[in-house]
C-alpha cells in the first residue's frame, strides 16, 4: 500500500456544497458522525490519513483535530471558509491559508506543509495560488484535478506527482484513470456512484503504469442520514448519491493487500 494514500477533506455536510459563510450557522453540525466513522475505519485496518481541515473546523472543533493527530495521521490545511481559490483574491487566499495552518500548528505543536483547496479551485484561473502556498511555507500541494468538470480541472496536468520548478512545491494531483474512453478519478462522489470494483481497477491501472492512487473522501459521505437541502441540481446529484455504501466500500479497501 505504499503507493496509495488515504486522504480525507475535514469538513461538515453543509461545507462541501455551495452555501455561503454567513449561513453555516442555520445547518445541523454533524462533523462528528462522520468523522468518528472515518477515524474508526482507519484505526481497525491500521492505516494513516491526510486529513485537510478547514480552518474553521479546527476553531470550531479543537479536540477533534487534536484526536486526529494523537491517532498519528497528518493534519493539513483545506483554506478557512471553503470558498474557491478562483472566486478570492490573492490577499484572502493568503491570509486563509496562513490563518489554517497557525490554527492547527498551535493545536499540535506540528508543522503543517500540506494544502488542499476546496473543490479542487486551483485551475488555470487561479495558478497564482502556488507560489503564495509556498511562501507560506507549504511543501505539497493538492488541489489540482487533471479531469476537467463544471467546478475545476486542468485537463493538461501530469498525472504524476511533480515538482513545480519556479517555487518548489511538489504538486500532487488528483488520481486520474481511464475507463470507456473517458477519465474518472479515484474517490469521492465517483467511489460511491460506481460499484466498489470502478474504482479498484482504475487504482490498479495507475499501479500497473507505476503512478501513486490518492484516494479522497470527506466525513459527511459516511454520514447517510445527514440533512437533505435544495442547491444546484447537478451538485445534489453527485453529493447525495450512494452515502450508504461509503463505509463498507471503504472497509473492501482498507482490507491489506486487496489492491
Ligand atoms: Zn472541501
Amino acid at each position: 500500500m505504499s503507493n496509495n494514500c488515504f486522504t480525507v477533506d475535514f469538513e461538515d455536510w453543509y461545507q462541501g456544497i455551495e452555501l455561503p459563510f454567513s449561513d453555516w450557522h442555520k445547518y445541523e453540525r454533524r462533523i462528528e458522525k462522520g468523522f468518528y466513522r472515518v477515524l474508526e475505519l482507519l484505526n481497525a485496518y491500521n492505516s494513516k490519513a491526510t486529513f485537510f481541515t478547514l480552518g474553521w473546523i479546527a476553531e470550531t472543533y479543537p479536540h477533534l483535530v487534536k484526536e486526529v493527530a494523537d491517532a498519528g495521521h497528518e493534519l493539513g490545511s483545506h483554506g478557512y471558509s471553503h470558498e474557491k481559490v478562483y472566486n478570492q483574491t490573492p490577499e484572502e487566499f493568503r491570509h486563509e491559508i496562513r490563518q489554517t495552518k497557525n490554527i492547527i500548528e498551535q493545536l499540535t505543536g506540528k508543522e503543517v506543509t500540506t494544502h488542499r483547496s476546496p473543490f479542487f479551485s486551483i485551475t488555470s484561473k487561479s495558478l497564482w495560488a502556488l507560489d503564495i502556498l509556498a511562501e507560506e511555507g507549504y511543501k505539497i500541494d493538492c488541489s489540482i484535478s487533471p479531469i476537467k468538470t463544471w467546478r475545476y480541472g486542468i485537463s493538461s496536468c501530469p498525472d504524476s506527482v511533480f515538482r513545480i520548478k519556479e517555487n518548489n512545491l511538489i504538486e500532487f494531483p488528483v488520481s486520474r484513470f481511464s475507463f470507456l474512453r473517458k477519465k474518472w478519478a479515484v474517490g469521492g462522489a465517483y467511489f460511491r456512484i460506481f460499484p466498489y470494483s470502478f474504482t479498484l481497477n482504475g487504482m490498479r491501472q495507475r499501479i500497473k503504469n507505476n503512478l501513486p492512487n490518492m484516494f479522497y473522501i470527506h466525513p459527511w459521505e459516511y454520514d447517510p442520514e445527514h440533512p437533505h437541502v435544495k442547491f444546484e441540481r447537478k451538485a445534489m446529484l453527485t453529493h447525495y448519491a450512494n452515502l450508504k455504501k461509503t463505509y463498507s466500500n471503504t472497509q473492501k479497501l482498507l482490507i491489506p493487500a486487496s489492491i
